[in-house]
C-alpha cells in the first residue's frame, strides 16, 4: 500500500477523492452571466449553473446591491424566542403567497441539507403530536440525493453517500424504496406497516441520481398512497424550486399538493446561503394552538432566516419575475429536448437522453466515460458534470440564449466524436 502523504492547500476538498483532484482543481475567480473565469484566465460556459444554483447567472449587480444595502442596515438578527428580523418576515410572506401549498408557514434556514433535516424531524414531531408515536420511519428513493447532513446522509439513495455509516446510517429509522416502482413502494409500506412510517421524501426529478424525470402519473400515485396511509408526502424541490421546470415549483408542473416542500439553491440563485421548508396547515397548526401544552418544534440555528440572505432572495425573485425567467425555462426545455434528440440520433455512444424542465441528462455507453467527456469539455470552454449512470448533467442558467445552448450541445457532440 502506498503511504505517501500528498501535500496541498489548507482547504480540504471534502466531497472528493483527494488524490484524484489535488493539483487539478480549477480556481474560479470571477463570473459574469452564464460564464465563469478561472484564475488562469480561462472563460467557461457554466452548463450546470454551478451546483444547479446560479439560475439568474453570475455576479448580478442587483443582488450585490441588495446584500450591501442590507449589511449596512443590519447584517442579520436571529430568529430566537421573541426576536425576528424584518427581512425574514417579508420573504416568508412572499414565499407563502407563491407557494403551491395553500396557507403555509415557512421555516427558513441555511441550505438544502438543513431543510431536509428540518422536514424529516418535523414529520416525526407531527405524528407524535397527533398521538401516533410509532410513526417515525422516513422513506426515500433509490438514487436520491438530499444533501449530506445527518438525515440527508441516512436517506441517501446513492450508496456511496452513506459509506462509513452502515446501512442504517446516522438516523436509524430510514428506508430506501426502489425508484419509480409503485408496487415495490406498496410492498415496503405493507412490510414496515403504515403505523410506523412518518413520511416519504422524494425529488420530483432526481438530479444527482442522473436527471431522472418521473414516469407519467408516478408522483401523483405516490401522493395518493401517502394520503391513503397517513404518510406525509415531502417534495424536495432544492433543485426544481424557483423555476427550473417551467413552473415556479415542480409541484405545480405535476399537479401535486405535498405536505412539506424543501427548497434552497434557486431561492437566492446561490448569492447567499438560504434554504427552508414550506409547511402545510395540518402540519403547522398543532404547534400554533393557544395552550400551555402546545409543543415546540425546536429547530433553530444562528443563521436561520439570515437577514442579508433574505434580502438577496427578494432581489433574486424580483429578477425572476421582471425578466419572465420561469416561462423562459419552458422555452429552453423545448429547445434542449430537440437538441438532445439530435445528439442521440448522431452518436452511438449516447444510450439515453432525459429532459424535465431546463434540466437534461445524457447517458453514455460504457466505452465512453462521462468523467472524461466532462474533462475534455472544460478544455474547450464548457462545464458539464458526470452524474450517476455515466450521465452528463445539462442545466445552464435560465438566461442562456438559444445560441449558447446550441453551442453547448455542439461542443458535447464534438467531444463525443473524438471519444467514439
Ligand atoms: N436536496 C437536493 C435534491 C439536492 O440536489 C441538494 C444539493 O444538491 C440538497 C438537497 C442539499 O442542498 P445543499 O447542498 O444546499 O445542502
Amino acid at each position: 500500500m502506498n503511504t505517501k502523504i500528498l501535500d496541498g492547500p489548507a482547504l480540504w476538498p471534502a466531497q472528493a477523492h483527494v488524490p484524484s483532484v489535488l493539483g487539478r482543481q480549477l480556481v474560479i475567480e470571477r463570473g459574469e452571466g452564464s460564464y465563469i473565469y478561472t484564475a488562469a484566465g480561462q472563460k467557461l460556459f457554466d452548463g450546470t449553473a454551478g451546483l444547479w444554483h446560479a439560475n439568474i447567472g453570475h455576479s448580478h449587480p442587483d443582488l450585490a446591491a441588495a446584500a450591501r444595502a442590507q449589511m449596512l442596515k443590519l447584517e442579520t438578527y436571529h430568529i430566537f424566542a421573541r426576536f425576528v428580523n424584518d427581512q425574514a418576515l417579508a420573504l416568508a410572506d412572499r414565499l407563502a403567497a407563491m407557494s403551491p401549498i395553500a396557507d403555509p408557514k415557512l421555516i427558513l434556514n441555511s441550505g438544502g441539507s438543513d431543510a431536509i433535516d428540518v422536514a424529516c424531524k418535523l414529520a416525526r414531531r407531527h405524528w407524535q403530536r397527533a398521538g401516533r408515536t410509532t410513526k417515525s420511519v422516513i422513506l426515500s428513493r433509490e438514487f436520491a440525493y438530499h444533501g449530506l447532513h445527518a438525515y440527508g446522509t441516512s436517506i441517501a439513495g446513492l450508496e456511496f453517500n452513506r459509506e462509513g455509516y452502515g446501512t442504517e446510517s446516522l438516523v436509524p429509522e430510514t428506508r430506501r424504496v426502489p425508484v419509480d416502482d409503485v408496487d415495490a413502494l406498496k410492498a415496503v409500506i405493507a412490510e414496515i406497516g403504515p403505523e410506523n412510517i412518518a413520511g416519504i421524501v422524494t425529488e420530483p426529478i432526481q438530479g444527482t441520481g442522473g436527471v431522472n424525470p418521473p414516469p407519467p402519473g408516478y408522483l401523483q400515485t405516490v401522493q395518493q398512497l401517502c394520503r391513503d396511509n397517513d404518510i406525509l408526502f415531502m417534495l424536495d424541490e432544492v433543485i426544481t424550486g424557483f423555476g427550473r421546470t417551467g413552473s415556479m415549483f415542480a409541484a405545480e408542473r405535476y399537479g401535486l399538493q405535498p405536505d412539506l416542500i424543501t427548497f434552497a439553491k434557486g431561492v437566492t440563485s446561490g448569492y447567499a446561503p438560504l434554504g427552508g421548508v414550506i409547511v402545510a396547515p395540518h402540519v403547522w397548526q398543532p404547534f400554533y394552538v393557544d395552550d400551555d401544552a402546545t409543543p415546540v418544534f425546536r429547530h433553530g440555528a444562528t443563521y436561520a432566516g439570515h437577514a442579508t440572505s433574505c434580502a438577496v432572495a427578494m432581489a433574486n425573485l424580483d429578477i425572476l419575475e421582471r425578466h419572465g425567467l420561469v416561462s423562459r425555462t419552458a422555452e429552453l426545455e423545448t429547445l434542449l429536448r430537440a437538441q438532445l434528440d439530435q445528439l442521440s440520433a448522431k452518436h452511438s455512444s449516447v444510450v439515453d437522453v432525459r429532459v424535465g424542465g431546463f434540466l437534461g441528462g445524457v447517458s453514455l455507453s460504457d466505452d465512453v466515460r462521462a468523467e472524461s467527456v466532462a474533462d475534455k469539455l472544460i478544455d474547450i470552454g464548457f462545464i458539464s458534470r458526470p452524474l450517476r449512470g455515466n450521465t452528463l448533467q445539462i442545466s445552464p442558467p435560465f438566461i442562456t440564449t438559444d445560441g449558447e445552448l446550441v453551442r453547448f450541445v455542439d461542443a458535447i457532440s464534438q467531444v463525443l466524436s473524438e471519444e467514439e
